[in-house]
């Protein structure tokens, strides 16, 4: 797809300016993203003994957006808005995506997809795209929503995934929430980000040889076979409807891990249907707002994994979003053995959040 047909308040850059370039691990076949347009000077990692706190409303960058960049797209109670053609923020949005301020990853005219290589290393440019959704409210966030408001927050993700997925260099894309300083975020605001890269996650070939192996041996999709058995077994399910289920996953990396799973079989997150957006608002807002009331509003993570638009062939991938509430700190047996120690069996977890 030409530049010309995609969403026009996206700016296109130079080669030169990508602020950032992915190096290759050939021994744990991952990518990393290294900062080099905006990296930080050496001192300025010196620890500082209390971080400071997320800012307040009167502070906060999403109050007003005239500073800030570009709308990709905005819905207003349920609906999508047209954007004004100056790149301007519609009048009324209850939900939009902007174009994030301090992009990691940015567009480039005329990408050439190559790998540079240096030796045993490899390099590719740190092309791609960087977005921020946020919510009208400055306080309320997903485990007060409606189901109308997480439902559009869905609408809102969809649209920009299928969107980004048209470009060629688009391998991946990472749609998540970091809620608190814990998590992750630097703005209290409720926000979420998308980014999409031409690198896909090292994740994602794992978990494809374990359902390969899986389907060899019984002719069935390991997630499938999961959620058939927890639906029936009932203690690892924290909320069902038609068409999605969340529970505790049998083996939970951590206290009080979610996912959120499509019942029917689906490896793409953008083939969900207008009923199945519906559905998921319910599973996630339900799921949020246990954790929140039974937790006391613990700081999280959570994000979709898809099979990417690579052109691989991924059909028996099964898309879901991963709830990682911040129960605990990877601390030196984590980091050391990758091997987790969650501090409550998932079916006490479940059991807890159901009755919320
Ligand atoms: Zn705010
Ligand atoms: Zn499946």
């Amino acid at each position: 797809m030409s530049m010309a047909e995609f969403n026009g308040n996206h700016k296109w850059y130079k080669a030169a300016q990508t602020p950032s370039e992915l190096r290759y691990d050939v021994i744990s076949r991952g990518w990393v993203a290294i900062a080099t347009g905006r990296a930080r000077k050496p001192g300025s990692f010196q620890q500082e003994k209390k971080q400071q706190e997320l800012n307040g409303k009167e502070s906060c960058p999403f109050e007003d957006l005239t500073d800030q960049e570009a709308p990709t797209a905005a819905f207003f109670k349920g609906k999508q808005v047209e954007l004004p053609s100056n790149g301007t923020v519609p009048e009324k949005w209850t939900t939009i995506s902007l174009l994030n301020k301090y992009p990691a990853f940015i567009p480039q005219e005329n990408f050439q997809w190559k790998t540079n290589l240096i030796g045993p290393y490899q390099i590719m440019e740190g092309v791609g795209f960087h977005e921020v959704v946020i919510t009208k409210h400055h306080q309320e966030d997903i485990s007060q929503f409606s189901q109308e408001q997480t439902k559009e927050l869905i609408d809102v993700y969809h649209a920009r995934y299928l969107e980004l997925q048209q470009q060629d260099f688009v391998h991946y894309i990472a749609i998540f929430k970091n809620k608190g300083k814990e998590a992750g975020a630097s703005i209290a605001h409720p926000h979420s980000q998308i980014i999409a890269i031409p690198a896909t996650s090292p994740g994602m070939d794992v978990a494809l040889q374990g359902l390969r192996e899986f389907h060899d041996a019984t002719g069935t999709c390991a997630y499938c076979a999961m959620i058939s058995w927890d639906i029936k077994d009932e203690s690892r399910v924290i909320y069902e409807n038609e068409h999605f289920v969340a529970l505790c996953p049998f083996a939970s990396r951590v206290a009080f891990e979610a996912r959120i799973y499509p019942k029917e079989h689906a490896a793409h997150f953008e083939g969900i249907t207008e009923q199945g957006k519906w559905d998921l608002a319910l599973a996630l807002q339900k799921t949020l707002r246990a954790i929140s009331k039974g937790l006391g509003d613990p700081d999280y993570n959570y994000f979709i994994h898809t099979a990417p638009p690579d052109g691989g062939e991924y059909a028996l991938y099964h898309w879901h979003i991963e709830i990682l509430p911040k129960t605990g700190t990877w601390a030196g047996f984590e980091l050391g053995t990758g091997i987790e120690i969650s501090t409550i069996e998932p079916e006490k977890a479940a059991e807890f959040l159901r009755k919320q």
